[in-house]
C-alpha cells in the first residue's frame, strides 16, 4: 500500500498560497509535492505523516554528522543561543573557528565568515576583481556557485549569456564558461582573454552536475595558467570542504593550492554559513583592512560559529571520516554491482562520502578516483566504467527518469534522495551498514 502523505500534501497546498512554488529554495519543489519534514533522527527523517526515510539529502551537504548533534555540539549551540543569539560585535568563538580552519587547511592563512555559500562566492569574485583590477572570470559549464549574478551564466567563453532572467546581458559578458576537464579549452580562453581574467572559479569536483571528478592534473593546469597570467585560482569548496579529503578538504586530496577558497555547509555545523579563506595578502583586501567592500549583520554569527567549531573538533577527535568514507565506498561498490547487468548504460559516481547513480555515461575516459587506483586516462575504468567528464555528460543522460520514476519510487521505499539528477547524495556519520543494505535493496528493486 502506498505511503500516506496527506499531511505533506495539505502543507504544500497552504504553502502554495503564500510562497512561490510553495518553497524557499527552488530545488525543494519536488513533484508531485514535497515531503514536509517534521524532524530528523540520526540518518533518518520523519515526515508530517509519520513516514520514516533514510536521508541522503542531508540538508544538501551540511549535515556530515547526521541529524542528531553529538553532545558537545548540542551543548555549544545551546550555550551560544542562551547567552543572546548575536551581538554585532566580535566574539571569541569566531577567532577559535578561524584558527581551526587556518590550522587544518594549509592554503588558508586568513578567513572571513559570511552567511551562505552564495555570499562567499559573491565576495570571492569581488575580491578577485578588486585584487587584480580585472573584470572577467572563468567558470566551468555545469559548475554551481550559488544564486549570484556573475556565475548564473551559460553558453561558452565566446557566447556567454545569463542562465536566468533578471541578469543583464552586459554582466554575463564578463563570465567565460568552459567545459570542466578540458585543458585545451582553458588554454584557449587564457590565450584570448588572459590579461583580463581576474580568476578561475571552480569546484574541485563538480558537485551540482551529478558528481564529476577532475582528471589527473586538471587542477594543476588551472593553477599553472593562473600563475602564468596573473589570475587568481579560486576553489569553491562549499560542498567538498571538510567532507572530501577530511579536515584538509578536497584541495589536500587533489594536492593543489588555491589562492582563495570558498567554504559553506559543514563549516557552520548545520547553521547558515559561508566563508572566504586564502593568502593573507589577498584576504586582507577585504574592507576595512583593504578596499574591497564586504560586510554582513549576521556574519560570524555566534551560534553558527559555535556549531561549526564543535562539529569540526568532533571530526578531529573521532572516526567520522573513516566511517562516512567506508560507507560511501560500500554504496558505490554495491551500486556498481546492481547496475552491472541491470542498467549498464548508467554510471556510479562519487568519492569519499558522496555518491550518485547518473543515468548516462561519458563518451570515454575514466574517473579520477579510479585513476588514483591505477587506471590511466585513455581506457575505461574497470570498476566504475565511463564516468562523466563534464557537466554536459550528466545533463545529456536520461535525467527525466529521475524526477518522474526513480525519486518517487525510492521515496515510497523509504529512501529520501535529492530533487534531481544533478544534486549529490551524502553519507553522514549517523548512517549504518544496515541503512546501506536497505538502500542497495531499493536500488536493486528499481533497476530490476
Ligand atoms: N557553491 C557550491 C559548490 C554549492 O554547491 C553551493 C550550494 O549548494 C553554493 C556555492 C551556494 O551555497 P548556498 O546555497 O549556501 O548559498
Amino acid at each position: 500500500m502506498a505511503r500516506n502523505r496527506e499531511n505533506s500534501r495539505a502543507l504544500y497546498d497552504r504553502a502554495l498560497s503564500v510562497m512561490p512554488a510553495g518553497v524557499n529554495s527552488s530545488v525543494r519543489a519536488t513533484q508531485p509535492y514535497p515531503t514536509f519534514v517534521r524532524k530528523g533522527d540520526g540518518a533518518h527523517v520523519i515526515d508530517h505523516d509519520g513516514n520514516r526515510y533514510i536521508d541522503y539529502v542531508m540538508g544538501y551537504g551540511p549535515l556530515l554528522l547526521g541529524h542528531d548533534m553529538p553532545e558537545s555540539v548540542a551543548a555549544a549551540v545551546q550555550r551560544a543561543a542562551s547567552e543572546g543569539p548575536m551581538y554585532g560585535a566580535p566574539t571569541e568563538v569566531e577567532v577559535d573557528l578561524a584558527e581551526f580552519v587556518v590550522r587544518h587547511v594549509p592554503s588558508v592563512e586568513m578567513i572571513r565568515f559570511v552567511n551562505s555559500g552564495t555570499e562567499a562566492t559573491v565576495s570571492a569574485v569581488r575580491l578577485a576583481r578588486g585584487y587584480t583590477g580585472r573584470n572577467k572570470i572563468v567558470v566551468m559549464q555545469g559548475g554551481y556557485h550559488g544564486a549570484q549574478e556573475s556565475t548564473l551564466v551559460e553558453g561558452d567563453a565566446e557566447h556567454p549569456r545569463p542562465s536566468t532572467s533578471g541578469i543583464p546581458h552586459s554582466f554575463a559578458q564578463h563570465t567565460l564558461p568552459v567545459p570542466f576537464n578540458d585543458e585545451a579549452a582553458l588554454r584557449e580562453v587564457f590565450e584570448a582573454h588572459g590579461d583580463d581574467i581576474a580568476c578561475v572559479l571552480t569546484e574541485p569536483i563538480l558537485g551540482n552536475s551529478g558528481i564529476v571528478m577532475p582528471e589527473e592534473g586538471y587542477h594543476q593546469t588551472i593553477r599553472d595558467l593562473c600563475d602564468d597570467h596573473g589570475a587568481l585560482y579560486v576553489l569553491d569548496e562549499v560542498i567538498t570542504g571538510f567532507r572530501v579529503g577530511g579536515l584538509g578538504c578536497a584541495q589536500s586530496k587533489l594536492g593543489v593550492t588555491p589562492d582563495v577558497t570558498t567554504f559553506g555547509k559543514i563549516v557552520g555545523g548545520g547553521f547558515p554559513v559561508g566563508a572566504i579563506g586564502g593568502k593573507s595578502e589577498i584576504i586582507e583586501q577585504f574592507s576595512p583592512a583593504g578596499d574591497v567592500f564586504q560586510s554582513g549583520t549576521f556574519s560570524g554569527h555566534p551560534v553558527t560559529m559555535a556549531a561549526g567549531l564543535a562539529t569540526l573538533e568532533f571530526c578531529a577527535e573521532s572516526d567520522v571520516y573513516d566511517h562516512v568514507n567506508a560507507l560511501g565506498e560500500q554504496l558505490r561498490e554495491g551500486l556498481t554491482d546492481v547496475l552491472a547487468d541491470r542498467a549498464p548504460e548508467y554510471t556510479v559516481v562519487g568519492t569519499d562520502s558522496m555518491f550518485k547513480v547518473v543515468f548516462g555515461r561519458a563518451d570515454s575516459g575514466p574517473q579520477s578516483d579510479c585513476c588514483s587506483a591505477g587506471c590511466t586516462q585513455d581506457h575505461t575504468c574497470e570498476r566504475y566504467g565511463d564516468c562523466p567528464k563534464t557537466g554536459a555528460d550528466v545533463a545529456d543522460g536520461e535525467t527525466q527518469r529521475w524526477d518522474r520514476l526513480f525519486r518517487p519510487f525510492m521515496e515510497e521505499r523509504g529512501i529520501l534522495l535529492p530533487a534531481n539528477q544533478m544534486e549529490s547524495q551524502f553519507v553522514s556519520y549517523a548512517h549504518t551498514e544496515a541503512d546501506v543494505e536497505e538502500t542497495l535493496e531499493a536500488y536493486e528493486a528499481f533497476f530490476s
